[in-house]
C-alpha cells in the first residue's frame, strides 16, 4: 500500500530500497484498506491486513492517522494533556483547536475541580 505520505517515495517496491525515505509507522506495518460496517460502527477504513495481530493492527491504523496529521499539515493538533499528573497525548479534533485535557471526563474534570476549589479556598 502506498503510503499517504507520497505515493512515489513510499511505494512497497521502492520502500524496500529507500527505506529512510519515510519513517512513518504505516511503511512498516503490513497494510491493506478495505471498508467495514457493523451495527455499532457507520461505515469507516480499517488499514490492517486481514490476520494481522493486535500490534499489527495497531501500527497500520495509527501509521496512517498520524501520516494523515502529517500530510494534513496538522501538526498543531497533536498535544500531551495538560493535566500535571498526565502524559497522555492525543489528536485535538475540536473546531477551535482549544482542547487541553486527554478526557475531559478524567483530566478536565479533576483539573475544573482542583481550580474551583483552589478558587474558593482563596476566597475565604
Ligand atoms: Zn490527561
Amino acid at each position: 500500500m502506498p503510503c499517504a505520505r507520497s505515493s512515489t517515495r513510499c511505494s512497497p517496491r521502492r520502500t524496500s530500497r529507500r527505506r529512510s525515505a519515510c519513517s512513518t509507522p504505516c511503511c512498516s506495518a503490513p497494510a491493506s484498506p478495505r471498508t467495514s460496517r457493523s451495527t455499532t460502527h457507520p461505515l469507516h477504513v480499517h488499514y490492517f491486513a486481514p490476520g494481522s495481530s493486535v500490534a499489527e493492527h495497531l501500527a497500520a491504523d495509527c501509521g496512517v492517522a498520524l501520516a494523515h496529521v502529517l500530510v494534513e499539515n496538522e501538526r498543531d493538533r497533536l498535544r500531551t494533556c495538560a493535566a500535571p499528573d498526565c502524559s497522555h497525548v492525543f489528536v485535538d479534533e475540536s473546531r477551535n483547536r482549544s482542547r487541553v485535557y486527554c478526557d475531559s471526563r478524567t483530566c478536565g474534570n479533576r483539573m475544573h475541580v482542583a481550580a474551583y476549589r483552589a478558587r474558593r479556598r482563596d476566597a475565604s
